[in-house]
């Protein structure tokens, strides 16, 4: 790892990128400050180390050039307030204005430059930009691991200018190092729970995780397309019919490797997509015409929680059900609190992609699972098996 404890940051100018780009309200006020407390730990360090920091992201879709509505100065009050410090702020990532102000910044002093995206450039991963934005630094940081799954110029290409000063900041390095702890040395029995609306999206997960994993479960709106591969009636739940052939595969394929699979019986059907909808428990062969299933049922919460208990390392990506309707949350629920469960008896559990994100933050249980990726895109792209390229271009320098 190259780590920011083990350099020397006095006196140095760093050059960090973060990952800044929160909702906003309609009067520019923060939302969500999750991203920017994600950051500070990493501009603290600098700071307290007696270097200075520049700071660079995106922020939002602009599409041709700057956009007030996308620039990054909204945000200045809301970082100033969160650092406790004043931030100067360039109009410009590039450039003179910026290379001046970055020249002058004193220790212990924070820039903040316009959004990255306001040049095409950034996206299309251009050299000669990314040679521009690091002449405002004498050592470069990533921290933002929500982009580094893009070969972006400031979140990859820019680290061949900083032979020997690319560095992670401490978000980027805790992500990698749990996800590593699940995708590279996981502890045996390991678990995987894949659950959410869709199989499209989750095949190479499925694949790579086939070859990684002892059990398998299957959830959400993408067990239907498997129980249609078993030969199940699903009624008017979701499907993919497309798919049906690659469930049935994956489930060859995991009986080829001794991967125990898991698909629900029961599940919980409802004769609409609404909270409010007439409900009744079913077995999840016989789903009637005009029904669907929306979460599974008490009789497989409880196989499953035997797995989860037994298990030494758990990976859930995804909920069980329609969660967020009250009336059908119960199987994500009781699976989230089986894995507080079994961590609090020691087994590692990683908990990682929006939405199983937002169910153990609507159960209160985000503190008590190992660690809560917020890694999006990056961290399916990693348990995928592909290779990062913020990352990789990091351990390259
Ligand atoms: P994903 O983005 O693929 O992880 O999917 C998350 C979404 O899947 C959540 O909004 C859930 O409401 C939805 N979901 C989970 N189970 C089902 C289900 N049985 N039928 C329809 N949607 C579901």
């Amino acid at each position: 790892m190259k780590n920011i404890d083990l350099y020397n940051l006095k006196g140095k100018r760093a050059l960090i990128r973060v990952d800044f780009n929160v909702p906003l309200d309609d009067k520019f006020n923060i939302t969500d400050d999750n991203r920017i407390m994600a950051a500070l730990p990493t501009i603290r360090k600098v700071l307290d180390s007696g270097g200075s920091v520049i700071l660079m992201s995106h922020f939002g879709r602009p599409k041709d050039g700057p956009q007030d509505k996308y620039s990054l100065c909204h945000l200045l009050p809301g970082i100033e307030q969160r650092l406790g410090k004043k931030v100067k702020f360039a109009d410009d990532c590039i450039g003179e204005q910026a290379g001046s102000m970055s020249e002058n910044l004193k220790p212990g002093e924070v820039l903040l430059l316009e959004n990255l995206r306001f040049y095409k450039e950034e996206e299309k991963g251009d050299e000669n930009f990314a040679k521009k934005l690091a002449l405002l630094g004498d050592v470069y940081i990533n921290d933002a691991f929500g982009t580094a799954h893009r070969a972006h110029a400031s979140t990859s290409i820019i680290a061949r200018f900083f032979p020997g000063a690319s560095l992670f900041g401490y978000l980027m390095q805790d992500e990698v190092s749990n996800l590593e702890k699940v995708v590279k040395h996981a502890e045996k029995p390991f678990t995987a729970i894949l659950g959410g609306a869709k199989v499209s999206g989750k095949i190479e997960i499925i694949n790579n995780l086939i070859e990684k994993v002892d059990n398998l479960i299957i959830g959400g709106g993408m067990m239907f397309t498997f129980i249609k591969a078993m030969g199940g009636k699903v009624g008017n739940s979701l499907i993919e019919e497309e798919l049906v052939e690659t469930a049935r595969e994956a489930m060859a394929k995991a009986k080829a490797r001794g991967v125990k699979l898991l698909i629900p019986t029961d599940t919980m059907i409802a004769d609409g997509f609404s909270n409010d909808a007439a409900k009744k428990l079913c077995s999840v062969m016989e789903i009637p015409d005009g029904w669907m299933g929306l979460d599974i049922g008490p009789e497989t919460i409880k196989t499953f929680t035997a797995v989860i208990m037994s298990s030494k390392t758990i990976l859930w990506n995804g909920p069980m059900g329609v969660f967020e309707f009250d009336n059908f949350e119960s199987g994500t629920k009781e699976i989230a609190q089986a894995i507080a469960k079994a961590t609090a008896a020691g087994t590692y559990s990683l908990v990682g992609g929006g939405d199983s994100v937002a169910a153990v933050g609507k159960f209160d249980l985000a503190d008590k699972v190992s660690y809560v990726s917020t890694g999006g895109g990056a961290m399916l792209e990693y348990i995928e098996g592909k290779e990062l390229p913020g990352v990789t271009a990091i351990l390259k320098e």
